[in-house]
Parts: C-alpha cells; structure tokens; sequence
C-alpha cells in the first residue's frame, strides 16, 4: 500500500470524476465561448455572494493577478511571514508587479487588524512605499491548517477601507475552513476585493483555480491572465473536473478533518514526539524529540510505504486528503504505535 501523506494535491481524479470531464461541453474560452467554464466561474462566484469569476490554470496565478489588480509597481503589500504569495510563488510579487512585502509576525499565518493598522506607511511620507493591498489566506498553508475568526477579516476590512487598501484572500483551502468553522462563504464576499480558490487541493480536482470579484475587476482581471500566459482555449474538461468537485467533495472534507485529528492523537502519546501544532482543519504539523532524526523517521516510515514530508527546522508535515482512505488510516495509526 503506498500512502501519500506530502500534500493535499496529490489525489487523482475518480472514475466519476473522469466521466463529467469526458461528458463536458467545450468551446473557446478566450473568446468566452466555453459553457463549462463559465457555469463553473458563475457557480463559485454564487458561493461567494461574488459577482464574477475566472477559471485559472493555478492557485499561484490567480494570487499573482490579483496582486496585479491591487497595486503599481514601487507599492507594498501586507502579509504574514509565512504567506504562500511571499514564500512559495517564486517571487513573483516583484517579478510579476515590481511590488514589495511588508510581513507581520502573525500567528500561526494569520494576521491581526492591529497588526495591520500598525504597518500601514503614511501616504503623505512619500520616502516609503505606498501600501495598497492586504493579503490573508485561509486556512494558512504553513501556518498548519489554522483558520481565522471571521470577525478578524471584519476588522482588517474596516483597517482596509479606512486606508484605502484592496484586501484579497488566498482562499486555496477555503474548503477545509468553510467545513470546520461553518462560516456563511456569501459573507466572503462582501469583506473581500478578490478570492482565489483551489478546485486542487482538497476537493481532488486534477487542475484549476477560480479567482473571484465583481465584474469590472474581473474585466481588468482577463487581461491580466493573458498577458501571464494563462489563457485557455477548450478548457471546459478541466472546469467539469472543478463543478463535479464542487458538487461531490466539499462535506467530506469533515473526515480529512477527523483523520488528521486522529493522528494527532496517536501522536501526542509517542515518546519520541516532541510538539504538535493544534489541528484544526487536514494538516498536521508536529517536530520529534532532538535525539530523533528527520530524516530517519521518514525513511523508516517510507519503508513501511507512508510519505510524509518535512518543513526544515525539525518540523514535520502530514496533509490528509480525498484519496487517504479509512483503510489506510488505519494502517497508518497501527503503524505509528508500532514505530
Ligand atoms: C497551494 C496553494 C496555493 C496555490 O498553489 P498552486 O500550486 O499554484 O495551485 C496558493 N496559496 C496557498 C496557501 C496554497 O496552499
């Protein structure tokens, strides 16, 4: 049995889901002539009391584009430390809009309307960058799967507003958040100037994001995916992947949720773990007592056909995911006690 255990983006399209794509009718989507992209773009902007969308290739290029819609280059944006837009997209925030990052020691990747408040540059100062757009994600990617109290975006958006900032969200896991907190995704909506979703990760879509605002922006938003590379002729097979996601994979988020809580708690009573992080959502981050290696832990538990991934530090990860099913998790569970 090989179980993946890296990252929610590894899970393969079911039969089922093999079928909607192969059913799927096309058209050219540069000229907006794709039926199924455009249901998929009007059924996540719907969830989201949004008026509009747009199908992306990847979460990052959403990301990028919406930064690229908020801002001029020889801005800033605020961001925690740990902010996927920062860390993991290759610095494209300056390659792509010359802008520059203002990071907050947040907790656990989320970020406070304090915080914020507290690392805006005067306009007036004109010697410092002009801050125009705060970026939040959730739940946060290294920060472990944490999602925020929807009161703090209200918060930030009032912080935003009242300094003329854009607010966007990287939503790539809103799923998993949406399950554990059972916030309203049509109250996103009206705090948020853009969304970027993931039909990838947790909901087992092979490919796709969907970037989401009201029709001017994502008007200027069109352009900006063109010029980036990112757009797509008949790609309505890949949008059905998205609806059937959407359709068939979003409540069952809540045993990714149960499962990696599960192993937490196997975890917690192992002698040669040192910490685990608080499991909200599917990630689990947890480090090993010094005088167990990384790197021999992982190898041990490749041989016993388990991946799971480290984050330097002494830091492991564990992503639970559509396609770690109850059998694996039960071996899984046997061997950690085992070990
Ligand atoms: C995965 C992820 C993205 C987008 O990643 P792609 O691989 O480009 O689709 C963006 N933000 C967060 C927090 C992520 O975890």
């Amino acid at each position: 049995m090989e179980i993946n255990l890296v990252s929610d983006t590894v899970t393969k399209p079911t039969q089922d889901m093999l079928r909607a794509m192969f059913h799927a009718q096309v058209g050219d989507d540069v000229y907006k002539q794709d039926p199924t992209v455009i249901e998929l773009e009007a059924k996540v902007a719907e969830m989201f009391g949004m008026e509009a969308g747009l199908f992306f290739p990847s979460g990052t290029m959403a990301n990028q584009t919406a930064i690229k819609l908020h801002t001029q280059p020889g801005e800033q944006l605020i961001a925690d430390k740990w902010a996927h837009v920062y860390n993991y997209e290759g610095g494209g925030v300056s390659f792509n809009s010359g802008v520059s990052c203002c990071l907050l020691n947040g907790n656990r990747g989320m970020i406070t309307a304090e915080q914020v408040s507290g690392s805006i540059n005067d306009p007036e100062f004109y010697h410092a960058p002009l801050t125009s757009l705060v970026c939040v994600e959730n739940t946060t990617n290294k920060g472990g799967g944490a999602c925020y109290d929807f009161e703090e975006f209200k918060k930030i958006k009032q912080v935003c507003d009242a300094n003329k900032l854009k607010f966007h969200l990287d939503g790539a896991r809103i799923w998993n958040a949406l399950v554990a907190t059972n916030d309203n995704p049509k109250e996103y909506g009206k705090v948020f100037d853009t969304i970027s979703v993931c039909l990838s990760k947790g909901l087992g879509a092979p490919i796709g994001s969907v970037l989401l605002s009201d029709k001017a922006t994502i008007h200027r938003a069109l352009r900006i995916r063109k010029i980036f590379g990112g757009g797509m002729r008949q790609v309505g097979y890949l949008a059905a992947a998205g609806i059937y996601a959407l359709e068939n994979n979003i409540e069952r988020l809540a045993d990714d949720h149960r499962r990696a809580k599960e192993l937490g708690a196997v975890l917690e009573n192992l002698s040669w773990v040192a910490k685990i992080e608080p499991i909200e959502t599917n990630i689990l981050i947890f480090s090993v007592q010094s005088h167990v290696s990384e790197a021999v832990l992982m190898e041990k538990l490749k041989q016993k056909g388990i991946s799971i991934s480290s984050m330097g530090h002494g830091k492991l990860r564990i992503v639970t995911h559509l396609d770690y099913r109850e059998v694996m998790h039960t071996y899984v569970l046997e061997t950690l006690l085992k070990l």
